[in-house]
């Protein structure tokens, strides 16, 4: 039968009413693990109200009672951490050390919020008038909620509730439901650390619970991580409602490397980002942009001779180097872009299709590089989110520019050159929200903001660091006067200084 994965709420592990559920699987073997049971509104209802009501207190809770459960909380992950990793691994296959990676990304976010005394402070101006201040404060705006996608299931709700709840809202979190357990040990962890019940609430489901999530009149904002057609869904039906959104969508990250780069350092560097995760990063590099024939031809070679010795195998295994897809759906899905970028004339120079894991019932698919591919083909126009690399030629530095600039997608974008004077250009004209310059995957450190523009993004506000805050928080300014008489007469002018 295996595990069933239920809701948490008010502190507590939940089964809920509803009837549907769905299974979960191993990538691995390609076996069903268990069950995530499938919330409806009235489970959106009830963990609603009881973030409601956790939020009277946390909302005017001390800034020191705030910051002293999110140090616990720190603490707790650490000592957790291979835990977290394990389960995560277990549900979409990707390896223990990238698990713990993402973990730590996501800790990264909690220390960034354990200085909420720091981040939260306001303005004071004393003395703009005769007798009168004043001052500015953020407080928090009541019941937020996130969605996340299967990814990141442990980092990516860690970009949104640590800071959400430091800065006193009380959230309710939709983790995927395709590997839905690292949300729920992630909460049990906030709770041991001495969360008031009902502070975090998870529950599990799909597009019902978004929806109904969507129309809460009682969630202030949503924060949503996933792909570009479900992001601008979420935009515009909680902009719909009034409600304030960030929706993170796909990507289509391109690396460029100039006749002038460390070849060898951008062929590790390319690999990494690319076949890392098996492809489903948000900023994995899907599309290398090499100026010049000859340095592509080169380059090429380094890249083959690395792509042929990296071991496919199950998450879990320490001599594993790239895991699974999470699903065989997304498997056929990935495989059908390499059928099409052969038919449209690419040349396949590493092919996954014909690896050795391809005989697993895991759902597993090699390295794949792809060489000769031009903007026109499916495989450049669409997010593939799987391990295949395109390679796509220009002639010179303005052409690679233009290239990346024209892709609907803007999250991330890298460029490898040791010419300073280059990269400074690529830096300033480049339409990514994240560069990376000789570092293939720009994912900012906790205490900056994480987020694209055009396609890969909806809303004003990136993810975490100091935007996560204003996006949290709703500011107010005061005006106060303090005089031995206060009153001045009657007065119908309009108010001057
Ligand atoms: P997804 O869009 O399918 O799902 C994301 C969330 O939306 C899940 O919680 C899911 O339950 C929900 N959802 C799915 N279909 C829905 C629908 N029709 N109506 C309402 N809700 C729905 O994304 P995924 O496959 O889980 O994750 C991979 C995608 O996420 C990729 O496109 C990747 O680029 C993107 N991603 C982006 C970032 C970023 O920072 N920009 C980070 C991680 C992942």
């Amino acid at each position: 039968m295996g595990k069933i994965v239920g809701h948490h709420i008010s502190g507590k592990e939940w089964l809920g009413s509803s009837a549907r559920s769905q299974d979960i699987f191993d990538p691995g073997t390609g076996k069903i693990s268990g069950k995530v049971l499938l919330g409806d509104a009235s489970a959106v209802d009830l963990a609603v109200n009881s973030s409601l009501a956790a939020f009277e207190d946390w909302g005017f809770a001390p800034i020191s009672k705030r910051a002293r459960i999110m140090f616990a909380y720190r603490e707790l992950l650490d000592k957790n951490i291979t835990d977290v990793a394990r389960i995560i691994s277990s549900e979409h296959g990707k390896t223990i050390a990238d698990a713990i990676g993402e973990v730590r990304r996501g800790i990264e976010v909690v220390e960034f919020a354990c200085g909420i005394g720091q981040l939260q402070k306001a303005q004071y101006s004393e003395g703009v008038s005769r007798n009168v201040d004043t001052f500015s404060m953020r407080q928090p705006l009541g019941v937020v909620a996130g969605i996340t996608p299967f990814n990141f299931p442990a980092m990516v709700p860690m970009w949104m509730f640590p800071v959400a709840i430091a800065t006193g809202n009380a959230f309710v979190l939709k983790p995927s439901e395709r590997d839905p357990s690292a949300a729920i040990f992630l909460a049990e962890l906030f709770y041991e650390a001495g969360l008031p019940e009902g502070v975090l609430n998870v529950v599990q489901g799909d597009k019902e619970v978004v929806d109904a999530i969507l129309d809460h009149k009682n969630i202030k904002a949503v924060s949503f991580v996933g792909s570009t057609p479900i992001a601008s869904y979420i935009y515009e039906r909680a902009a719909s409602k009034k409600k304030r959104v960030q929706a993170l969508g796909g990507a289509k990250n391109h690396m460029v490397v100039l006749p002038d780069a460390d070849l060898d350092a951008a062929a590790d560097a390319v690999v990494s980002a690319a076949f890392g995760s098996a492809g489903e990063r948000c900023m994995a590099i899907s599309v290398l942009v090499i100026v010049g024939d000859d340095v592509a031809d080169e380059l090429n070679s380094l890249i083959i001779s690395r792509v042929e010795s990296l071991r496919v195998g199950y998450g879990s295994d320490e001599t594993t180097d790239m895991g699974p897809l999470i699903s065989l759906e997304h498997k056929h899905k990935v495989v059908s872009f390499i059928d099409s970028a052969e038919n449209e004339g690419a040349k396949i120079l590493v092919d996954g299709r014909l690896h050795d894991c391809m005989s697993s019932n895991g759902f597993y698919l090699g390295p794949t590089l792809i060489d000769k591919v031009s903007t026109e083909m499916a495989v450049y126009k669409n997010e593939i989110f799987g391990p295949v690399l395109s390679v796509v030629r220009a002639h010179d530095s303005s052409e690679a520019l233009q290239i990346v600039n024209s892709n609907p997608f803007a999250n991330g974008a890298a460029i490898f050159t040791r010419s300073g004077v280059a990269a400074r250009r690529f830096q300033s004209l480049v339409n990514a929200g994240m560069v990376g310059i000789n570092v293939p995957i720009p994912v900012p450190v906790s205490y900056y903001s994480f987020g694209g523009s055009k396609d890969s993004l909806f809303g004003d506000t990136h993810i975490h660091g100091e935007e996560g805050v204003k996006f949290y928080t709703r500011g107010k300014v005061v005006t106060q006067r303090w005089a031995d008489e206060l009153i001045a007469g009657v007065d119908f002018g309009f108010p001057q200084n």
